[in-house]
Formats: structure tokens, sequence, C-alpha cells
């Protein structure tokens, strides 16, 4: 008799939650533990006084990889959660009034980037088909696929030289279009997953065609609904989910993994174990005892991380109806700012913004009337820049009220019922992230694919990573993909 394998997964954020739900519909009974309170990891929501905060993801992209986790379990995603679609994708604005709306509108499109200038309307078609080439290379064929050696690199070599993936985001675009803005426009994307448009692989252009193919999304409910949709997928197929419970240890004997311990002390043996939370942590201290993970800690603290993020959440007594759903708010400066942010020292006097306005899509996040948002700004990460949160934390909140309030959303600090701040600091210390970065390491390409950390352990054989810092890399569909990736490797090694 084959006696059920169990696995235990470490961390419940979308790629934790994608995996366990893969690896308890394939039989293997699996326990899902996460240390805070609420599951989600980066989308956590926040709930006061009537106002519903996605604390986190907000631009809903690749709707079949979460309607696949369904799917694979022999469920129906409609009878978990809604998905609305959202137009247009994003409302894209500068300091000298210009605005951008980009929709999945080919004429609508066609007339404003005519507006700017005519000859891009032609580089915007051969930029898409570009970016439509990488998508299928770099997502459709690689994007789940576990690069566990360098073989596996060799064979993706040429397509990605072809591809030119040496370029840089910026490079690359502005190899088919002339204007600025517009430049800005068609780069801006990889850094909704940590990449720097003038350092990350054109690779990340993927992003353009992956949302004009299958568009943006938002769930009824936010994105918190769609967590609560994907934990209740995964209770319903068996599987067991503890909260609160914070992971103090990977347990081992010789090179497997047995199971975990808890802070508190209880332990949980598995046949095989997988760890969602951040690289770094998971080596350097869940594994910190066992030679292997004191040395990979060691080397990917090495690495370059991805910048952090200042997030403002709060809940206003008013509607703005003139907000879109999504609004990128560009400051005075593109590529100086973009290197402080991933380079400097200090806080940049400007700053550049997205803004979350959800009631647009979804009213009933707010009460009737209100309205419920978030701002962020890219911001270095603590490695970088030594900043104390606790002091310029409130002094950026009034900073960035001030500026919204002036630009955007005229009397919003009179409309003021509620406000949260979510700093660096808060993703060092609640997440575990590694100089509170907020997407793992840096997607450059000599941190991609093969040069990420494995989905498997490269010492302890059923040691396995899913989530932002292992291939293919961070966003909702890179972590669902890394989800697939890991759970193929991991239903390989209990058949064994
Ligand atoms: C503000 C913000 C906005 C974003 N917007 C978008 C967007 O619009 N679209 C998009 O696609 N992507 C977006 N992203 C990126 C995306 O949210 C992340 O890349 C993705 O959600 C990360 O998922 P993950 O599975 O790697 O795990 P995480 O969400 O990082 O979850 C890891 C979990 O592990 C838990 N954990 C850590 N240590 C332990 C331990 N010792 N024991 C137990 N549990 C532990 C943590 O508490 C956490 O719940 C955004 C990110 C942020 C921060």
């Amino acid at each position: 008799m084959n006696p059920t394998k169990t696995a235990v997964v470490v961390g419940a954020g979308f790629g934790g939650l994608a995996l366990a739900i893969r690896l308890q519909a394939s039989g293997v009974q699996t326990t899902l533990l996460e240390k805070r309170d609420k599951p989600g990891g980066r989308a956590y929501v926040y709930e006061d006084q009537g106002f519903t905060f996605d604390a986190g993801p907000t631009v809903i992209t690749d709707p079949s990889a979460i309607e696949e986790l369904f799917t694979v379990a022999g469920r129906n995603m409609a009878d978990y959660v809604e998905m609305l679609p959202v137009s247009p994708f994003y409302r894209l604005c500068w300091e000298d009034g210009h605005q951008f709306d980009y929709a999945n509108d080919q004429e609508a499109l066609d007339r404003q980037i005519h507006a700017r200038n005519p000859a891009d309307v032609q580089g915007y078609q051969r930029f898409l088909a570009y970016s439509k080439a990488v998508f299928e290379e770099g997502y459709l064929k690689l994007g789940a696929v576990p690069f566990l050696s360098f073989r596996d690199m060799i064979a993706a070599g040429p397509q990605l030289a072809r591809l030119q993936a040496w370029r840089s985001v910026y490079s690359m675009v502005s190899r088919f279009i002339e204007d600025e803005h517009l430049r800005q426009a068609f780069s801006f994307h990889s850094l909704l997953v940590g990449g720097n448009p003038f350092a990350t692989s054109s690779i990340y252009t993927l992003i353009h065609a992956l949302e004009r193919k299958w568009g943006v999304w938002f769930p009824r409910g936010g994105t918190g609904a769609l967590v609560k949709g994907l934990v209740k997928l995964f209770e319903d197929l068996g599987g067991r989910i503890e909260l609160n419970a914070n992971v103090a240890q990977i347990e081992t004997k010789d090179a497997r993994a047995t199971g975990v311990r808890l802070e508190d002390g209880r332990v949980f043996a598995a046949d095989t174990v997988a760890s969602n939370a951040d690289v770094v942590h998971t080596y350097a201290k869940l594994l910190g005892q066992h030679p292997r993970g004191a040395a990979e800690g060691g080397a990917l603290q090495k690495k370059r991380f991805s910048n952090s993020l200042f997030v403002l959440y709060f809940g206003l007594d008013h509607h703005h109806s003139q907000l879109q759903h999504h609004t990128v708010c560009f400051g005075p400066r593109y590529r100086g700012l973009i290197d402080e942010i991933f380079g400097g020292k200090t806080l940049s006097e400007d700053f550049s913004l997205y803004l979350h306005a959800p009631c647009v899509t979804d009213p009933s996040l707010a009460p009737p009337g209100c309205g419920s948002h978030y701002v962020l700004a890219p911001v270095p990460h603590l490695g970088n820049a030594d900043i104390d949160w606790d002091v310029e934390g409130p002094r950026y909140r009034d900073r960035i009220f001030q500026y919204l309030e002036e630009r955007y959303m005229p009397g919003l600090r009179s409309q003021l019922v509620t406000s949260r701040i979510f700093t660096p600091f808060d993703f060092r210390d609640q997440l575990n992230a590694h100089v509170g970065s907020a997407f793992s390491l840096e997607p450059i390409l000599t941190q991609s694919a093969w040069f990420r950390p494995h989905n498997r352990d490269a010492e302890l054989s059923n040691l396995y990573l899913v989530g932002a810092g292992t291939h293919p890399g961070a966003g909702v569909p890179g972590v669902i993909g890394s989800a697939k990736a890991t759970a193929g490797l991991m239903l390989e090694g209990v058949a064994t």
C-alpha cells in the first residue's frame, strides 16, 4: 500500500496558496503555515470603519493562470470568485497635464499615440509585435518551467539572443518609440514586478502583450476576495491552513528536510517541504542551522534586491468620480528618479506614484458615497538607504497627501476618515523580506531563470521554493507560474 504523502508549505502568499492547491489536488495531504493572522502575504487585507483596503496586488493579469488552479482541482472558478474587467487598464498622467488612457482598444491607442507623435503609431505596432514574440517565448514556453540545470538555460539561449534579452526594457522600447512620454508609458510596467526599466531585461516587455491578450481584471470584493476563494478551494479539497503559525526552523536529517518547527514549539513533520517565505529568510534563518542554509543564505545576501515601497492606505467620505481605477502619476523626472530608487542612499525629493481607486470598479469596498484608496511610491530598499521610516513615514505621508490633493483629489485631507502606512520596515518586519524589498531579487538577466534561486534546492532533495524569489519571479502571474513549476517537481519527488 502507498500511504498518503504529506507536504508542508511555509507562507500563504499567492505562490504558497497556488502550490498548496496543486499539491492537495494531486492527493498530497498539504498543510499551509502562515505567520500572520490572515492569508495572502503581500495581498493582505485591512478593514477599517467600513473601508476595505487591499494591501498589495490590484492589477490582476492572466486570469487563465488563476482559473487553471480551479480546473486542476476539478472546480469552477466562478463558484469561488467573480472577476471584473477593468478599462482603461491604467490612466497615465504627467505633471505637464498630458494624460494617456492605456486601454485594450487599438483605435483609442492609435489616436492618443498619434496626438503625441504620428511616427509612433507605426513604432507602437512594431513594439507590440516584439512584445508578443517575447511573451510567446518568455511566458508561454518558459514561465512555468523550472530552470534546474545550466543546460536548460543554454537551450533557451538562442531565443533569448534573438529577442535581444540583454537590452533593457527602456532601451528596447526606445528602438520603436520616439516620444518620451510614450517611452515611459510602455516601459514602466517592469516596475510593477520590481524591475528597473533601465536595467531589467527586455524580456519584461512581455507584460505589455500579456495585458493586451488577457486584459486587466479585478476580483469583486477586491484582491482579498480572490485570496479567500483560493483558501476556500484549498480547504474544500481537504487542505489544512494554520494562521499565526510562525515557522522558526526547517528541520533536516542528512540531506533531507523532515518538516518544520514553529516558534511556539509545534512540529509539523512532512515528506516534502516548500517555502514561500523570502528566499534569504528561508536559507539564512529557517535553514540557518544547516551548512547549506548558512552558505546559500550568505550567497543570496550578496545579490541585488528590488526596491521597496511606501504604501499609504486611506478612506475618504467622498467618491472621486474623476479618477480611473488605476492611475500612474509620473513625477517631474523619470530616469533620474528611477536611478535613485534603485541605487540611491536617500529618499528623493520628488516621487512617481501609483494610485488605486477600486470603488470605480466595485463600490462595495467603501461605505456608500465614500472611497477606499491606496497610493504607493517606489523607494530604495533598506540595504541601500538607511532611512528611519518611523520618522520619515509620517512626513512622507503628509507630502504625498498634499501632492494628491493639489493635482488629483481636491479636498482630500478634509475628506479623510482613516489612513495607515506600510513602510520598508514593515516589509522587513512583517513579511520577513530581506532589506525590506517589496519584490525579492531584482529581475535582471543575471538573476533570472537558471540564475535565480532554483525551485528545488540543489542539496536538500525534498526542499523547494515557491514565490517571487524563485523562477520566474514576482507579480501574481509570476508566482502562480512558480507554483506550477515547483508543484511539478514536488509531485515527481513524492512519486519516487
Ligand atoms: C504594494 C504592492 C503592490 C503590488 N501590485 C501588484 C499588482 O498590481 N499586480 C501584480 O501582479 N503584482 C503586484 N505586486 C507583486 C505581488 O504582490 C507579489 O510579487 C506577490 O504577491 C508575491 O507573492 P509570493 O507568493 O512570493 O509571497 P508573499 O505574498 O510575499 O507571501 C509570503 C508569505 O510568507 C509568510 N512568511 C514569511 N516568513 C514566514 C515564516 N517564517 N513562517 C510562516 N510564514 C512566513 C509571509 O507572512 C507571507 O504571507 C505588488 C506588490 C506589492 C508589495
